[in-house]
């Protein structure tokens, strides 16, 4: 079976975020995350639900067009593959865990990797939480968007991406 992707987008629109995706249901879910992911478990952060995304739009690095939204530029701070972790009954579906908004994954990542929870918040239907599960993945303290400030990919910073799209060798895109 092929393993689904997960990919996690730095991007500088009017304020500067992160968009963690998980492909569901044959397309990427997705939220913005304000501060970005975090390893360590006593860090909850908010994770904001908007609008799915196409798969191919997965390792796009370049700039979003201005006019469309959240025009600005866009790295791949993280990608690799996920799995449902494992809830000792049936075998889990990210698909019902997102519907019934407790999503228990494990991340195989450049970066973000072991056991991580994305749970909606009640009474507030596109706010979510995403934390770090303890195991020995967890980095207590680490503060891993200061550390790690460019592509995972391409080893880019939002400067180079700016600086590629203006210099023609590298694409934008448009929204909607
Ligand atoms: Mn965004």
């Amino acid at each position: 079976m092929k393993r689904p992707i997960f990919t996690v987008q730095k991007h500088r629109a009017s304020r500067l975020h992160y968009d963690f995706r998980l492909e569901i249901g044959g397309t990427l879910k997705s939220w913005a995350i304000p501060k970005g992911p975090s390893l360590d478990p006593a860090v909850k952060r908010l994770a904001v639900e908007v609008e799915d995304h196409d798969l191919a739009y997965a390792d796009f690095e370049g700039v979003i067009e201005e006019g469309s939204y959240g025009a600005g530029p866009v790295l791949v701070w993280d990608t690799g593959w996920f799995e449902p972790t494992d809830q000792g009954t049936a075998a889990p579906s990210a698909e019902a865990m997102w519907k019934a908004g407790t999503l228990d994954i494990r991340l195989h990542g450049h970066r973000l990797r072991g056991r991580f929870s994305l749970v909606r918040m009640k009474g507030r239907p596109r706010q979510w939480l995403l934390i770090k599960q303890r195991d020995k993945a967890a980095r207590p303290g680490f503060q891993a968007t200061e550390e790690w400030t460019t592509s995972a990919l391409s080893g880019r910073s939002i400067e180079d991406v700016e600086r590629e799209v203006a210099a023609g060798s590298l694409k934008t895109y448009r929204c909607g």
